[in-house]
């Protein structure tokens, strides 16, 4: 995505002396009026330090169900470490679970509650610190890796009684101002019905802001220095639609932005009109891409064409509470294939790594340049037995509620889904055939998002049933863009020439070898791209489910057959505004009703 400068800068238009405009970039649209809050999510906080004698017992419970809750993580974290991780980040997170289950270590942090009226989080930490003094000085190397297990274990547990209800510091109906923010972190802080998000870093392109959007929280990105800027308590405005945080917006801003409207609302006022069908007489399919379990019931009102991408990291980890148990994926399954209906579900293996690591973050393994690390298709390959299993045995238990495809991220080459398919194969032979349905065949599509994947194409169309273009991490991956900095975030466009012709190669490999070629990544939703791709040959589209009323009337609007046209001057063009000056233009000759779509005319 280009978004907007993102220079930091009073707006002279101000009508009131205090109100101030800061630039920003817009990742999630939408408007939010609030009291602005800051969070801090780089790492554990005591928000307070003691507690009244009739809070004792709800403060115990809270330990409890930190300590609870601290254990379940260390098993899902011990279930996503990769088959290559380390003995030691093995052994810290061992040596934590241990000490989750020693009753004296939890007695003594209970009877400082009690009788100190310590708070949970103050208690947990003088425990753990006057364990680490008693071991202090010492150069002895089994006491340093106990140290160090001690620190891990108090910052798990101090995140756990963070994500409790009751220690989590965050006021309903707040807007939330931080430094970074993961994007489970605003899956859970969305519970406290938040109003929106600003954030100092991060990019229109990140996983945060796929969150943002599918939950209705709008979103504003690459804000210089909003911790100082904005104090908690502060009046703000979020305009996630023109990429603008208003501080201390006057009455008269607030009424300007109330007569717009332009909240969005959660089903769209006017259904569908007519079918994906370009003014000549084209279909493209349209289907949803879906990341949150309450963004199904968008699917029909918004007249998706099933679902063309379901990221399962999101949808089974994120909002539930990062549960893999077999059972609950498999009724996590049926009820989006019952929501997709005869259209089907595109079921994403799990993308797990990359720019969302919640379950691996603390426990020790770091990856210096995670995006390129053991993520998608390499992190399934790598623990089959924690990981892919599993979520193949699921998916041949749900599958008999609908058509069912399923799609492997960050793939490089074609091996890479021959082994997925040999793996399901084994699933499919031991699964009781009572569960299993008599077919053993899954289409198995590959994410186009790795240079090497597009480059060789042809290769993977013969090895896949479907290829589907992930244009956000393809852009960072051709432009060596990082899609989360913020810094060079102007940089990353799907729109680029080198781009596109990766696309161009992708689809062209694809009609050759009979194999459908799809995009699912920002660009399909992106007006001015929308023409170029399906002039390089793209058939089908999966777009957030806000998107599709604005896809089917730009497809409605415009004539495909003038697309390879348009196609060609964007692989001539020099760059990506050059590209999306020609999209434009293409636009605007198009007609009325195109026209009208463009963004920010
Ligand atoms: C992509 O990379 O374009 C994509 C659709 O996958 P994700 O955004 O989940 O990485
Ligand atoms: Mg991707």
């Amino acid at each position: 995505m280009d978004p907007p400068p993102s220079a930091t800068g009073m707006d002279p238009a101000s009508p009131e002396g205090r109100e101030r405009v800061l630039t920003a970039t817009a990742a999630a649209p939408g408007v939010a009026v609030g009291t602005a809050t800051q969070y801090d999510a780089s790492g554990p906080v005591v928000s307070h330090s003691s507690i009244a004698p009739d809070e004792v017992e709800a403060e115990v419970a809270l330990l409890d169900a930190a300590v609870a809750r601290a254990r379940q993580e260390l098993e899902t974290v011990g279930a996503l470490l990769p088959a290559a991780a380390t003995d030691e980040a093995q052994a810290l997170l061992d040596a934590q679970a241990l000490m989750l289950r020693d009753e004296e270590f939890l007695e003594t942090v209970r009877r400082r509650i009690r009788e100190m009226h310590a708070s949970a989080g103050a208690a947990v930490r003088a425990v753990l610190s006057a364990h680490r003094e008693r071991m202090g000085g010492s150069d002895d190397a089994y006491l340093g890796d106990r140290a160090d297990e001690l620190v891990a274990l108090e910052t798990r547990l101090l995140r756990a009684l963070r994500h409790g209800e009751a220690a989590l510091s965050i006021e309903a109906h707040a807007v939330l101002i931080a430094r970074a923010l993961p994007a489970t972190d605003l899956l859970r802080l969305s519970r406290h019905r938040l109003l929106g998000c600003v954030t100092e870093e991060g990019s229109a392109a990140s996983h945060l802001a796929v969150v943002a959007e599918a939950l209705q929280i709008p979103l504003l990105v690459g804000v210089p220095q909003v911790l100082q800027a904005v104090p908690s308590g502060t009046p703000v405005l979020v305009d996630g639609d023109a990429g603008r945080l208003i501080v201390h917006p006057t009455s008269h801003t607030r009424e300007r932005y109330r007569r717009r409207g332009s909240v969005l609302t959660t089903a769209p006022e006017t259904p569908p009109d007519g079918p994906p069908i370009t003014a000549d007489g084209h279909a493209v399919t349209v289907r949803a891409n879906i990341g949150l379990e309450k963004e199904l019931e968008l699917l029909a009102p918004y007249g998706a064409q099933g679902i063309g991408l379901l990221r399962t990291e999101l949808y089974l980890l994120g909002d539930t509470g990062l549960s893999l148990a077999e059972d609950e994926q498999v009724g996590a399954y049926r009820r989006a294939l019952d929501a997709a209906g005869e259209a089907g579900a595109t079921v994403r293996l799990l993308d797990v790594g990359g720019d969302e690591q919640p379950p691996r973050c603390s426990c020790g393994l770091r990856e210096n340049a995670p995006m390129l690390g053991a993520r998608g298709v390499r992190r399934l390959l790598d623990c089959p037995d924690e990981l892919l299993r599993p979520q193949l045995r699921a998916l041949f238990r749900a599958r008999s509620r609908g058509p069912l495809r399923v799609l492997l991220p960050m793939v490089t080459d074609p091996e890479e889904v021959r082994r997925v398919r040999a793996v399901a194969a084994e699933e499919h032979a031991r699964l009781p055939a009572a569960v299993r349905g008599p077919d053993s065949s899954l289409p198995l599509g590959a994410m186009v998002e790795v240079p090497a994947a597009a480059l060789r194409a042809d290769a993977l169309a013969e090895a896949a049933d479907f290829l589907s273009v992930g244009t956000n991490d393809l852009a960072q991956f051709v432009l060596a863009v990082d899609r989360t900095n913020e810094c060079v975030a102007a940089r990353h466009s799907a729109l680029h020439p080198a781009v596109l012709q990766l696309v161009q190669r992708v689809a062209a490999a694809g009609r050759a070898a009979d194999c459908p070629v799809e995009v699912c990544g920002e660009a399909a939703a992106d007006v001015e791209a929308v023409p170029v791709l399906l002039g390089l040959g793209v058939e089908a589209l999966s777009v957030a489910p806000p998107h599709l009323l604005r896809v089917r009337r730009l497809l409605q609007a415009i004539r495909h057959a003038d697309t390879p046209a348009l196609a060609q001057e964007a692989l001539a063009a020099p760059d990506a505004a050059a590209v999306r000056a020609h999209a434009r233009d293409w636009l605007r000759a198009q007609g009325g009703a195109a026209a009208a779509l463009l963004q920010n005319p």
